[in-house]
């Protein structure tokens, strides 16, 4: 038998090398891994903006034996280890608990992701005519490459409220017998000024206008036809009038289905991964948890995408409201204390999609210390931009027990940052969890083309983030 060099066994023990996920699969594992990624692209479908993918998740945990958190304050009922419990915040957020053995007091285990993605909603009166075109005036939501935009099919989905309180959801641009929407762009020939322009100047935020309806109503006497017609069919179909579009909320997003990419179909392209990649993974890993010892939580919230504001994101007081009422049906001798101990306890992994290396831009990563898509879950210590401003810088010990878990469950994983250092950044919303105490680092898919209206995962990596989000919450 042929031995090893004394230098090539030094090598092995002492030097470190990542995996490629889909090496790690066995046949029994890569027909979970393909199972768990059809029903990620049917998620990625039915909520394709925060409160589809609210309700959604709702419905999913219902049907795997969630219970309203009100059900057990209205009869003050303390939920026992291995209940399952969901609150909503304002149907744009979700919270699932599953209770473990330990007192809350002690910590939970947390994995918090977006559910929100950069789209373009409508403004609040958005309708006009200009020569004999309907269109609709916009204000784009996070950060988006505004050419990306133009020239493709897109769907309408939104809620509007009507002044006697009846709110209407529609979805319109998604069935293949649906109309879908547009905007426009100038064709190469008469571009010379517009192609000469830097790349964020070509298409402005005010250019980006919905085309929406061309056909004049017939009546001789008045003016705006087109924009009448098309106020006539929303009228007769959802009964709204142009007044209604001043409440409503109306998020215009790229048309269609997701689908899988490459030849070998390794891939999953769709809108709005970033984060519904991390948000579903997490949800997967939460329905297969029964008796965690620690209390195990799935976060999903709103607003990421611009910066955490509001009363539906991260930074709102949603989730701390919440553990304090658990707290208080679970412990007799509640108090502010205990609230506090049951947050400063928890350890969360921060669920977010994280940018893969591209080969065709590797002029902006740091090509040892970038994730790559196949290579597993990706954690990632901290995010920020220009020396890690504004970032959560996960602490040692922490990243080494969340190391370990990975190592003793078969989880493929990687560790990355967001690109060369100076060359940009961005932030989760992993500081904010960090503000109460908590241990908590970024984890989460790495995928190319973040934010772009169509975006690319590997299906080796969601089967892996699923894995090593499980394996957190049982650890
Ligand atoms: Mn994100
Ligand atoms: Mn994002």
């Amino acid at each position: 038998m042929k031995t090893e060099s004394e230098g090539k066994n030094l090598q092995k023990s002492l030097t470190h090398k990542w995996h490629n996920a889909w090496d790690k699969l066995d046949n029994e594992e890569l027909e979970k891994a393909l199972a768990v990624n059809e029903r990620y692209k049917s998620f990625l479908d039915t909520g394709k903006t925060e409160r589809e993918a609210s309700d959604e998740i709702i419905r999913i945990a219902k049907q795997n034996g969630f219970i309203s958190l009100d059900c057990f304050i209205e009869s003050n009922k303390s939920p026992e280890g291995g209940e399952k419990l969901y609150a909503s915040n304002k149907g744009k957020g979700v919270v699932l608990f599953v209770i473990g053995n330990d007192k809350l007091e002690d910590g939970m285990n947390i994995i918090g992701s977006h559910l929100d993605a950069p789209r373009i909603d409508l403004k609040q009166f958005p309708l006009y005519e200009d020569s004999e075109l309907a269109l609709l005036k916009t204000h784009y939501y996070g950060g988006i490459k505004k050419y990306q935009w133009v020239t493709m099919p897109l769907a309408m989905h939104g809620v509007i409220v009507k002044p006697n309180g009846d709110k209407i959801s529609i979805v319109i641009g998604e069935d293949e017998q649906d109309p879908v929407f547009f905007i426009t762009d100038l064709l190469p020939h008469l571009a010379k000024d517009q192609m000469d322009k830097k790349m964020g100047d070509g298409i402005t935020g005010e250019g980006l206008n919905i085309l929406f309806g061309s056909i004049p109503y017939k009546d001789d006497e008045i003016s705006d036809k087109v924009k009448l017609n098309v106020l006539k069919i929303l009228h007769d179909r959802y009964g709204i009038s142009e007044g209604d579009f001043t409440t409503a909320e109306i998020e215009i997003v790229p048309a269609g289905k997701s689908r899988d990419v490459g030849i070998d179909r390794s891939m999953v392209g769709g809108y709005g991964q970033d984060d519904r990649a991390c948000v579903f993974t997490s949800l997967q890993a939460i329905l297969a948890i029964d008796k965690p010892q620690k209390t195990a939580v799935a976060l999903f919230v709103d607003k990421e995408e611009i910066g955490s504001v509001g009363n539906t994101s991260m930074a709102s007081k949603f989730f701390e409201n919440t553990v304090a009422e658990l707290v208080n049906l679970t412990d007799k001798n509640h108090s502010d204390l205990v609230l506090r101990r049951a947050l400063s306890n928890s350890c969360v992994l921060s669920g977010d999609t994280l940018a893969g290396f591209d080969p065709n831009y590797p002029e902006v990563m740091d090509k040892r210390n970038t994730p790559y898509i196949g290579r597993g879950i990706t954690l990632m210590k901290y995010t920020g931009s220009k020396g890690k401003g504004g970032s959560n810088d996960a602490n040692a010990e922490y990243l080494n027990r969340i190391r370990k878990i990975f190592d003793d469950n078969q989880v493929v994983w990687q560790m990355g940052e967001l690109g060369k250092v100076d060359q940009g950044g961005g932030g989760t919303i992993a500081y904010i969890l960090a503000g109460y105490g908590m241990e908590v680092v970024d984890c989460g898919v790495s995928l190319l083309s973040v934010h772009g209206p169509f975006e690319i995962a590997s299906k080796a990596d969601i089967y892996m983030t699923y894995k090593g989000y499980k394996s957190f919450y049982e650890a």
